[in-house]
């Protein structure tokens, strides 16, 4: 499997960049209103830096991007989602199989349940990644029934009440709300199957 890096990383910045108003509303209504913000400008900087990036080997690359992400996007979710991109950068090989990337985002998911001390069914970013992760060490899937688990996955944080997080401080008041994060990752995961797959 070749990767296109930088045509990934375009997808995904751009996604972000441009759900961040849809990303801050979900905030506001169980956080603080500054998710779609946070990410943005993570992911601005991660495009500003871009040339940079791409000039590693992609273990190293992915792992710029997580600090990059640590750095700039800041609240609960920049240690997290630079966790899942330092993890990434640890677990691939340089030329990655589909199988490696799997096993890859298995060991990421891994590592942010344990930087957030955070399980599945928590109303967090882990009920996409996880079942995402899950689905593609199943072997072979098409990238239609990826991005229709992690819409689906985002949706199915709705009735659930937050365990984790800022959210959680309003206890059965969170029940009702998509999570945040959950709809940031089920954006990125999209943004890479249109990415790997040639759309978008
Ligand atoms: P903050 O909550 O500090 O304002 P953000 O608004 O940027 O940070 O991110 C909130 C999102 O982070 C939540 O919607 C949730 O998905 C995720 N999150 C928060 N805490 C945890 C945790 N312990 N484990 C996994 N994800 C978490
Ligand atoms: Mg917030």
């Amino acid at each position: 499997m070749t990767i296109d890096l930088g045509r990934l990383l375009e997808e995904v910045a751009g996604r972000i960049i441009a759900h961040a108003e849809e990303l801050t509303e979900l905030d506001s209504a169980i956080g603080d209103a500054d998710h779609g913000l946070n990410m943005k400008r993570g992911f601005e900087a991660v495009l500003a830096d871009k040339a940079n990036i791409l000039a590693k080997p992609l273990p190293e690359a992915l792992k710029a991007v997580g600090m990059t992400l640590v750095m700039k996007v800041g609240g609960a979710s920049g240690p997290l989602y630079g966790t899942l991109f330092m993890a990434l950068g640890k677990e691939l090989p340089a030329e990655p199989t589909l199988a490696d990337a799997a096993r890859a985002l298995g060991a990421a998911v891994e590592a942010v349940k344990a930087r957030g001390k955070a399980d599945f069914d928590n109303k967090t970013m882990l009920d996409v990644l996880g079942p995402i992760a899950r689905h593609l060490n199943n072997g072979s899937v098409s990238f239609d029934s990826v991005r229709k688990l992690a819409r689906e996955r985002a949706e199915a944080t709705i009735p659930m009440k937050a365990i984790r997080g800022r959210a959680s401080f309003l206890g059965e008041r969170s029940v009702g709300h998509m999570d945040p994060g959950a709809r940031s990752s089920a954006l990125m995961i999209e943004a890479v199957c249109d990415g790997v797959e040639g759309k978008g």
